[in-house]
């Protein structure tokens, strides 16, 4: 089987299984236990916040691991909402949101929040100029935008978010699950207050995450309990798992280090031009020049990717629909629809998302794959 769905879900690095596997058999213990035991394995779950504090540019302190992508997404969200309050305050984010911010947001405007959602051009870049409309710097508020989507790969014009955002008093939530580890994301170069990572989209585990807390800036935990994580979020440490993501943060920052992943945009682009050498009518989706180097999103005309996806199985090849959330529903997805795609054009979309571990025998299969299935179709 030829894996190009790393959006989805990438594979453990078999570094990260090594590093984590003494956690499940030596070294056990309870990280709060005031034994040596115990202690030793705090300072695992402490290098594990250095590793994943070093890939983005924070402090330590400023690392709060968590379950997942979705519950960091919800403690900063539920947090900043009980700040800002909900009478007379306002929520700006965009359109082309996970449904981990999405449905948050719409759980506080159903008690009365005020909150607005910010559209794309067509190439999937948030609208800056309705950003700078919607925003009310007569009551307090926060923006909450991701950094790169998990459909298309296109990267948001983080720092004039934050600037408009901090002009008019703000604060910042960004959903980063689908930049960390694949992009430099710099909390020392661009100054939002809350970022969400999850583990499993670089090589770590399912079911680890962490959110970045500036220093300063408040934050109400959402899951109270013994205190863990500076009480910011409670619950004994999934020790093995942190101590994974850490050292899958720690193969990330090295390979952003080495060549910004210069391998995988090089065999991205490859596989683009592979398609469009081979295959006629098809539209490559998103921004050209601002997207993640693992991503191509394509659109075949006359071909859905429901059509497709089966085809694709059968002959080996694993990836998705436009939309991994959409699929199975016959909605198109919300995010080509902002990018004011025909239904058409969405429904007959795939994306296609690479790893560090994929070849370039394997880019090589899958464009033929692609190309006889889109041929089978029409
Ligand atoms: N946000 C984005 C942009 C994502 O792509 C995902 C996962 O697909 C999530 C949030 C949810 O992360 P997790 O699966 O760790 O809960």
């Amino acid at each position: 089987m030829i894996y190009l769905d790393s959006n989805a879900t990438t594979q453990v690095h078999p570094e990260v299984i090594e590093a984590m596997l003494p956690y499940f058999t030596e070294h056990w213990h309870n990280p709060s236990s005031g034994y040596e035991a115990g202690k030793a394995i705090k300072s695992a779950v402490e290098t594990a916040r250095e590793q994943v504090a070093e890939l983005i540019g924070a402090k330590t302190s400023e690392i709060v691991f968590t379950g997942c992508g979705t519950e960091s997404n919800n403690m900063a969200l539920k947090s900043l909402a009980r700040l800002v309050g909900r009478k007379n305050s306002k929520i700006l984010t965009s359109v082309i949101e996970h449904s981990a911010v999405l449905r948050p947001i719409e759980a506080m405007t159903a008690v009365g929040f005020e909150a607005e959602r910010i559209g794309t051009d067509e190439d999937g870049r948030l609208c800056i100029d309705e950003l700078s409309e919607k925003i009310d710097s007569s009551k307090p508020g926060f923006a909450s935008v991701m950094w790169a989507n998990n459909e298309s790969g296109v990267i948001q014009p983080m720092a004039q978010v934050c600037e408009i955002s901090k002009n008019a008093g703000w604060t910042v939530h960004t959903d980063a699950i689908q930049a960390v580890g694949k992009i430099p994301v710099r909390v020392d170069k661009i100054p939002v207050d809350f970022l969400s990572i999850s583990g499993h989209k670089f090589h770590a585990p399912k079911g680890v995450g962490a959110l970045f807390i500036r220093e300063g800036v408040n934050f109400e935990p959402m899951i109270r309990g013994g205190g863990q994580e500076s009480g910011r979020r409670s619950g004994t440490e999934n020790v093995p798992y942190i101590v994974g993501f850490g050292k899958a943060a720690s193969i990330m920052k090295s390979a952003l280090d080495r060549d910004n992943h210069a391998g995988i945009t090089g065999l991205r682009d490859d596989f683009e031009k592979q398609l469009s050498d081979s295959i006629d009518n098809i539209y490559f989706n998103g921004s050209r020049e601002h997207r993640t180097g693992n991503v191509a999103h394509v659109s075949f005309e006359g071909c859905t990717a429901d059509a497709l996806l089966p085809l694709l199985d059968s002959a080996g090849l694993q990836c998705s629909a436009g939309s991994a959330c959409m699929t199975g529903k016959s909605q198109p997805s919300h995010v080509q629809k902002a990018m004011g795609f025909s239904d058409e054009r969405a429904f007959s979309s795939l994306r296609i998302s690479l790893s560090m571990f994929t070849t370039k025998a394997e880019i090589d299969q899958a464009a033929g794959i692609i190309r006889d299935a889109v041929r089978t179709v029409r």
